[in-house]
């Protein structure tokens, strides 16, 4: 008998996990449906070929998704006569490219399962008899399925968005909600001021893809904290075994305490010539379980308080991109700022945004031609809870601002199958996601970074790794007691 799972998003999780399936030939015989719009499949939003200059932002010789072959990225590449040094960061693009090759040889290698790749947006899933679902696409198609697989990744903006802080009013095309339609602009006047709610990876990005348009164009970027990521520098090596094992077992308390911990390890290891990034790179395989022992307030503390300084530590951008960065900054074209956009509106062919600035006792009024929100992954990606269930919220946005509306997920809660609490999806420790009764449904799993709610570390390619390879095997036992 073959069982039929269905794959919502089709971005690094969703090809993984289709790719890995079809690869496995030991259980029953799979029919395996991806669902996503053709432009995303195996690119999803971080691998797009819109700018070759927007680059991974781990060396590439950490990027193998290959079982057998930890050189596989490089060697892809390499096969195509594009240079790669195991230490470069290469353009997102060609990632996006060795996804689509590893997905496309899967597909050509069926063995007993059966493919099928479907153009669109689930917009429902609907129970049926049997424990089966029912995939209910914008298209007006319906797949049938026993296993659904949500990767529906990070919030990309594209569904409706409310703005209570824009009084309703419309503001046309000068607000973007969807940070790459600021890229896909026809016209930009040539002394536009762009200001990027998020200082981030994305909010770089979009400026790296904006900037050559004019050398007027004017950049802000605006995050709670006003910090930049960190830039990688050259290979650091992990901290000696012993180092590790005596730093993790220090992190036994709440955040404040695991915060002193690593910031006094930092100072040990700087004094012995270390590099800060070697302490922090450590802990990386740490951090699910030490975020598991921590109680609700623990981890609502480290939202609040911790969370932008360690991801700004955490997720790096490359050296190049830093220069760039700094120069845009020496030049006086793109400015930093640590606040909260209070409201905004329209004000002749632009925006006026009343800004709290961090620590401020008033508001200031900036003046804009576009604003671009690039809040990216909050704890709640894609799916924000109400706003009853959202304090505290995470990201920097003000709450009044932006209340993502994803038509799929605001089904799934309102139909009881999906629960959402401050931090977001609820999914339980196999990646089924948990009713709002509280049971897991048996056959719905999610993958992405959402997870982030459950494990913390959940975003980039290693990590995300390691848990579809997990809930790949969990589909497959599941598959095998059919
Ligand atoms: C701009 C950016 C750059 C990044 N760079 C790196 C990097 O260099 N290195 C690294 O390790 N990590 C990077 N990341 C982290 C990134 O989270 C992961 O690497 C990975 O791409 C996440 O994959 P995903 O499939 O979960 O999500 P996504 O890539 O967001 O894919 C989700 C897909 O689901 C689709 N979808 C959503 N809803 C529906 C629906 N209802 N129906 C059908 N389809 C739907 C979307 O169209 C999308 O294609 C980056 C992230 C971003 C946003």
């Amino acid at each position: 008998m073959t069982v039929s799972i269905v794959i919502v998003g089709a971005g690094f999780c969703g090809t993984m996990t289709a790719t890995w399936l079809l690869s496995d030939q030991t259980a029953k015989p799979l029919s395996i449906a991806l669902v996503d719009d053709s432009y995303s499949v195996s690119r999803g939003i971080a691998y797009r070929s819109d700018e070759e200059g927007w680059l991974l932002n781990a060396p590439a010789r950490t990027l193998s998704v290959e079982r057998d072959n930890g050189n596989g990225f490089i060697d892809y590449c390499r096969l195509r006569g594009r240079p790669a040094e195991p230490d470069d960061f290469l353009p997102r693009a060609w990632y996006g490219d060795y996804l689509a090759h590893l997905l496309k040889q899967a597909v050509e290698n069926p063995g007993k399962h059966q493919f099928s790749q479907h153009d669109g947006y689930a917009v429902a899933l609907k129970p049926v008899e049997d424990g089966r679902t029912e995939v209910h696409l914008h298209t007006g198609v319906e797949i049938s399925a026993d296993h659904v697989v949500l990767a529906t990744g990070h919030s990309d903006g594209r569904r409706s968005i409310t703005v209570a802080a824009t009084g309703g009013a419309s503001l046309d095309q000068r607000f973007l909600a969807n940070p790459w339609d600021a890229v896909k602009l026809p016209t930009v006047p040539d002394d536009s001021h762009f200001f990027m709610c998020g200082s981030g990876l994305t909010a770089l990005d979009v400026v790296y893809a904006l900037h050559r348009r004019s050398e007027k164009l004017r950049f802000t970027l605006m995050s709670r904290r006003g910090l930049l990521p960190q830039h990688h520098c050259q290979s650091p090596p992990r901290l000696q075994p012993e180092a590790r094992r005596s730093l993790l077992d220090q992190l036994t308390a709440g955040p404040r305490h695991c915060t002193t911990v690593v910031r006094k390890v930092i100072a040990e290891h700087r004094a012995r010539g270390g590099d800060w990034r070697e302490v922090i790179d450590s802990l990386r395989p740490a951090v699910p379980q030490i975020w598991s022992n921590w109680s609700e307030a623990d981890r609502r503390a480290f939202v609040r308080h911790i969370a932008p300084y360690w991801d700004t530590h955490r997720h790096r951008q490359p050296a190049s991109t830093a220069a760039f960065v700094a120069s845009l900054r020496m030049s006086g074209r793109l400015s930093l700022m640590g606040g909260r956009i209070e409201t905004i509106s329209a004000h002749g062919d632009g925006l006026l945004l009343a800004i709290r600035p961090r620590a401020a006792t008033g508001s200031r009024v900036v003046h804009a031609s576009y604003f671009v929100n690039c809040t990216g992954v909050g704890m709640a990606p894609a799916h924000r809870a109400t706003a009853s269930d959202t304090e505290p919220h995470a990201d920097c946005i003000h709450r009044p601002i932006a209340h993502v509306c994803d038509s799929l997920f605001d089904q799934l809660r309102r139909d009881g199958i999906a629960k959402f609490d401050w931090a977001g999806l609820c999914v339980d420790e196999s990646y089924r996601v948990v009713r709002v009764n509280s049971c897991t449904n048996p056959s719905l799993f999610y993958i992405g970074p959402a997870l982030r709610r459950r494990f913390w570390e959940a975003t980039a390619v290693p990590e995300l790794l390691l848990h579809i390879e997990r809930m790949t095997e969990i589909i497959m036992r599941q598959v095998s007691a059919h």
